[in-house]
């Protein structure tokens, strides 16, 4: 049976939030050692009238040792110290509540900020790999009426060193066994609250910071490292030329404009062709191939012409050089919207696949602790 793009006449049932792109100046909090390139640290730390040789120092205890615990930098004299950490490690961060599920391999932290925004991150621990999910921004203006984020509105951009403080957070946690057995993070995936790419500038440090090796970041791989967008063209080119072999993630959740306009609501200013054009230019440039996440909604894009369509709109636009992640509908407080039956995502995971296009089903963890994609809400209560 076919259905024409016509038919979709599911309500959109929560309040419908406006676009929102530049975010609110307030705020943001005071310099951190993580806004800052590793030349640009050696500059502040001279700046202080300390010896260069301290930005080294520091940065090792910070990105090597995963420390700002002052006490514990016995190589700095001690009225050094005091002074250093005061002003290039001010703390940003503090975790108010954890929650974890999976056994203890789902773990998600709430975060207050110096200014008492509130943010989250999540932890997940696989037999072969460790991941967080950060988030970029503290609440989101991509106003999607199926995320919990995007309907909360946008509070403020997150900095370089809140993006990266996360992963410090959570580099530590998973070193120390504080989910399952001791091991390193080998992946962050910018899927937490918030659009990196309406962040891009701190988005793009806080990715060098995470990549760069020791004493200049983590060291973590960049084939580790997923940035996800709703589709900000100009923001997507940009990141292409970076320079940087990331993996984008490109939120599609419909082929075609009609639905897409709804879902994704600034579809209303870049359309699908024009996303997909981007997310070319973006494999093109990279030889990454791309993931399209198609969050699929019941009797909404669960269509069987919407999976042939999506099929054939991805192929020829990308050919071997994209792979779908199918994530069953997470529940968000408000929504009548559902997942869809099981035989519906079979039959959808088969067409796309039957397109030629690689297509998997996302292991959505964190589901019954609000930590799934799209039921951050950090709310503190
Ligand atoms: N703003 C970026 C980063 C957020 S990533 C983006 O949209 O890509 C979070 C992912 O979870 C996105 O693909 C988002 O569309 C998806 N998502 C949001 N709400 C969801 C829900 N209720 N169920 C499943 N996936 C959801």
């Amino acid at each position: 049976m076919t259905h024409s793009p016509g038919n979709w006449n599911t309500e959109v049932t929560m309040t419908s939030q406006p676009l929102v792109f530049p975010a609110p100046r307030r705020g943001m909090p005071p310099r951190h050692l993580a806004d800052l390139s590793l030349k640009e640290r050696i500059e502040a730390v001279t700046a202080l009238g300390e010896k260069p040789m301290r930005a080294r120092q520091l940065s090792q205890h910070y990105f090597g040792r995963l420390s700002v615990d002052a006490p514990g930098m016995t190589d700095i004299p001690v009225s050094a110290r005091d002074r250093l950490t005061r002003e290039m490690l001010p703390p940003l961060l503090s975790p108010v509540r954890q929650v974890s599920c999976d056994d203890g391999a789902t773990s998600k932290t709430l975060w207050r900020a110096h200014d008492g925004t509130l943010l989250e991150s999540v932890v997940m621990r696989y037999p072969d790999r460790a991941t967080v999910c950060v988030s970029s921004q503290a609440g989101c203006g991509m106003a999607c009426p199926f995320c919990a984020t995007g309907q909360g509105g946008l509070t403020r951009n997150l900095s370089t060193a809140e993006i990266a403080d996360q992963v410090r957070a959570a580099a530590a946690t998973v070193r120390d066994g504080g989910i399952g057995p001791p091991g390193r993070l080998s992946n962050v995936v910018f899927m937490g609250m918030g659009e990196p790419l309406a962040n891009y500038q701190r988005t793009v440090d806080a990715v060098r910071r995470i990549c760069d090796p020791v004493p200049g970041g983590f060291g973590i791989s960049q084939r580790g490292v997923t940035v996800s967008t709703v589709g900000l063209i100009h923001a997507i080119r940009k990141l292409a030329d970076e320079g940087l072999s990331v993996t984008l993630a490109v939120s599609l959740h419909a082929p075609d404009d009609e639905l897409r306009n709804e879902l994704v609501p600034v579809n209303t200013r870049w359309k699908v062709a024009e996303v997909l054009a981007a997310a070319r230019y973006y494999a093109d440039r990279t030889g990454r191939r791309v993931s399209v996440e198609y969050a699929l909604i019941r009797d909404v894009n669960d269509q069987p012409w919407r999976a042939d369509l999506l099929g054939s709109l991805l192929h020829r636009a990308l050919g071997p050089l994209v792979h779908v992640n199918v994530i069953p509908l997470n529940p968000t407080p408000g929504s009548k919207w559902d997942a869809s039956p099981r035989v519906a995502q079979e039959e959808f995971v088969r067409r796309v696949a039957a397109a030629g296009v690689p297509c998997t089903v996302r292991d959505t963890r964190g589901r019954e602790i609000a930590a799934a994609c799209g039921q951050l809400a950090a709310q503190d209560r």
